[in-house]
């Protein structure tokens, strides 16, 4: 009998997944749904794109056409609202519905709007669609003042779009520094001097406390958290996801912030996956729960979803270390691993523009942030898959060439 596939999302999870089925079974059937107009395109890039400096073509990465030489079925602008996990039919925005054997959910998140004053006035932005990058490029160039909230991986880009496109920005931060979960104030003041560079404004012990807004209803301005005023035409915040989960609410798919899943992508209801973004899934590494928002990550747990709906049983398990990294800056930026949990670390300053931090966790090598030079950055993802208990020998893993035969064995050869 043939199998019936669905996947929720057309992301590089979904997609990932939808090859991979596609390649180990050539007769199932394989619908991928999406409410975005277009199919899979590099959501890296987009920042590229919206800071002008790369065309339209490079970002697209699947033509609707390579869907139809895999017989492939895919549904752009189609928004799911509604799934029965028992039935095993999902339902659309239009009414149209759609059966499934497997179903894989992989829609990934949309940015948090912030609760305040204004936050939905025309000139406002979020940024994760191509369609936002159209937006916000063409904003971008045409504002000459803005505003940026949230000091994480997503509002660096944000302000460095500024920087490019000659907006002068002020970029609000809560505490002292750019990213406080990852970086001490040493390795962000390297950051801080490479956004000034760019023209950005930095605000720290800042925050939002509301926008205002012309007669028009356009934003004209934020007013940060200490009561100052920071003119702006061009606004943009990026504090986070909501993971899109609603269509799931009600039914038995337990969810924790994301979708809960194991190491082998697979939910707590039969023939239900789920990848990417949104998944809260056992790190076999850390031995707990996780969560990742990357592109690598994303990619490796499509494809690990997609070979273990194919299969009778399980038959690969997500082990995996993510990167992330930054290149708006003449040096590069690499997060590794989860940088921003642990319960030790270790830190050095090598110069101006070099900089490194690890974390461990039970005597583990977790992961860090490397900036200047990463060349040692296939030794750190090693020591830490190989979980090698190395947390005690931190002046080895801080040497600016790292000896792994020095360091302590890993216990899964033994
Ligand atoms: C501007 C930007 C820059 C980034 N830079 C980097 C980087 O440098 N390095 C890195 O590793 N990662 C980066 N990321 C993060 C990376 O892009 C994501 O981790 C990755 O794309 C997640 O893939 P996904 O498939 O899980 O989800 P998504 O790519 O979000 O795909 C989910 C899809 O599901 C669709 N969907 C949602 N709800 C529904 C619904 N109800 N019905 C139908 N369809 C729905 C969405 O529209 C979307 O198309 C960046 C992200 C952004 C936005």
């Amino acid at each position: 009998m043939t199998t019936s596939h669905v996947i929720l999302g057309d992301g590089i999870a979904g997609s990932s997944a939808a090859e991979t089925i596609r390649e180990a079974d050539p007769d199932a059937e394989v619908t991928v749904i999406t409410e975005e107009g277009e199919p899979l395109y590099n959501r890296i890039l987009i920042k590229e794109f919206a800071k002008g400096k790369l065309p339209e073509d490079p970002i697209a990465i699947h033509e609707e056409e390579w869907y139809d030489e895999r017989d492939i079925a895919l549904e752009l602008n189609t928004h799911v609202t509604d799934v029965d996990t028992d039935a095993k039919v999902i339902e659309a925005h239009d009414g149209s519905t759609y059966e499934y054997d497997n179903l894989l959910v992989a829609t990934g998140g949309t940015p948090i709007e912030l609760p305040v004053e204004n936050s939905d006035a025309d000139g406002i932005h979020h940024f994760w669609t191509f369609e936002d990058a159209r937006r916000i490029r063409q904003h971008a160039s045409e504002a000459e003042t803005g505003v940026i909230v949230g000091a994480g991986l997503l509002g660096i880009d944000l302000a460095a779009i500024c920087g490019a496109q000659g907006v002068d920005a002020d970029y609000l931060m809560r505490g002292n520094r750019w990213w406080r979960y990852a970086l001490t104030l040493d390795g962000a003041e390297i950051v801080h001097e490479a956004l000034r560079d760019l023209g950005v404004d930095l605000v720290f012990e800042s925050g939002l406390d509301h926008f205002e807004v012309d007669e028009d209803g356009h934003v004209s301005g934020a007013i940060d958290s200490n009561g100052e005023f920071h003119e702006a035409e061009f606004a943009a915040v990026a504090v986070g996801l909501d993971y899109n989960t609603e269509f799931l609410q009600g039914t038995p798919v337990e969810l924790d912030d994301g979708v809960v899943v194991d190491e082998h992508m697979q939910t707590n209801v039969e023939g239900v996956y789920a990848a990417g973004d949104l998944t809260r899934y056992h790190d076999v590494i850390l031995d707990e729960g996780a969560q990742n928002g990357s592109w690598g990550s994303a990619k490796e747990q499509g494809a690990v979803a997609g070979a273990n709906m194919v299969a009778d049983e399980p038959v690969e398990t997500f082990r995996y270390v993510p990167t992330y990294s930054i290149t708006h800056f003449d040096f590069p930026f690499l997060s590794f691993g989860h940088p921003t949990i642990g319960d030790d670390a270790a830190e050095r300053k090598y110069d101006d523009e070099e900089w490194r931090r690890l974390t461990f966790k039970d005597g583990k090598l977790i992961g860090g942030v490397l900036i200047g030079d990463l060349s040692q950055q296939s030794a750190f993802k090693r020591i830490i898959r190989e979980e090698r208990p190395v947390a005690d020998q931190k002046e080895a893993l801080l040497a600016p060439e790292v000896d792994l035969e020095a360091l302590a064995p890993s216990p899964l050869e033994r």
